[in-house]
């Protein structure tokens, strides 16, 4: 029913898309390995910005990078049982890492996936080291109303994609999903009818320390203020003797809905502006309790 919403979307690249995508759950086994359209490791936690409705939810989280050894490790591991056509170093912003450029050449040099994708803001672009530039096959840079990129950048990234071969993808965000809830929803079979139809749990893919998780909310909600863990139980352990490709492909097509999408709206979401979050409003999301019932942490409820 909601798939019949989807409009067709045309991008500054001419390219037409379709959103919100259909979900597609017809995984291949492939030599051992999962094909999947994507894997991401989201390598920074935290942003130079602080959009409202930011769906890694960075504008809440502490300052965190992922190591270039833990990135090595999960990639090792992880091409044990998937094969997506893209992996993709995310964030918050991947351009704050110390290292993103020896995180780039990891990424490169590991047998994950046949093209290397960086999705950023862009702000941070025209400081980059060619380096960078050398080890990557795509770049995503969202476009926001606010801050806007200047045309000089733009065109500095775009001179510098041509000469390192370098494809650039450009993504409107001048619109957002509002995701998160105001509190756990109660109604278990309606979460479940949601994740059931969300396409984001096709195409948000995450690996993080030896964890697989078929959608990204869930470590970053786990980081918000799961202590007791039970987000981190939405992924499908990498490291533990009975992982296999075939636990992988159970896992990709459970039916039973994750912890995180209790607080989520998933692909049923409506739209909003994009809008950066004050520093008041920041502050006051920032302080609120673990405990509290409203703000967007309000992931770090408990079930009632
Ligand atoms: S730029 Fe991206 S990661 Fe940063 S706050 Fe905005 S949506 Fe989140
Ligand atoms: S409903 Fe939310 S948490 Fe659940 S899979 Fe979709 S986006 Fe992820």
């Amino acid at each position: 029913m909601e798939q019949d919403k989807a409009k067709e979307i045309i991008d500054r690249n001419g390219r037409r898309h379709r959103f919100p995508p259909a979900l597609n759950l017809d995984y291949v086994l492939k030599e051992g390995r999962v094909q999947t359209r994507s894997l991401e490791a989201h390598i920074v936690d935290h942003c130079n910005l602080s959009c409202a409705e930011c769906c890694s939810l960075s504008p809440l989280l502490p300052k965190w990078f992922a190591s270039p050894e833990e990135l090595q490790r999960d990639l090792a591991i992880a091409s044990s049982f998937l094969a997506p056509t893209v992996f993709k170093l995310v964030g918050g912003e991947p351009l704050l890492h110390p290292q993103i450029a020896t995180m780039a050449k990891i990424a490169a040099e590991s047998a994950i996936a046949p093209r290397i994708s960086l999705t950023t803001n862009g702000l941070m672009l025209g400081q980059m080291e060619d380096d960078l530039w050398r080890y990557l096959d795509a770049i995503t840079i969202s476009l926001y109303p606010k801050p806007e990129l200047p045309e000089s950048l733009i065109a500095q990234a775009e001179e510098q994609a041509a000469h390192f071969s370098v494809e650039l993808n450009w993504k409107d965000q001048s619109q957002f999903v509002v995701m998160n809830r105001n509190s756990r929803r109660a109604d278990e079979s309606e979460t479940s009818a949601i994740f059931n139809r969300c396409w984001l749990r096709e195409r948000c893919h995450m690996i993080r320390n030896g964890t697989f998780y078929t959608c990204t909310r869930s470590p970053h909600m786990q980081t918000l203020g799961g202590s007791d863990g039970s987000f981190s139980e939405d992924g499908y352990s990498l490291t533990s003797p009975e992982a296999s490709a075939d636990g992988m492909l159970t896992y990709l097509r459970r039916e039973h809905a994750l912890e995180a999408c209790a607080y989520c709206h998933g692909g049923d979401a409506k739209m909003a502006p994009h809008r950066l979050l004050p520093r008041s409003e920041l502050r006051q999301l920032k302080g609120r309790s673990a405990l509290r019932r409203d703000g967007i942490a309000r992931p770090v409820v408990r079930k009632a």
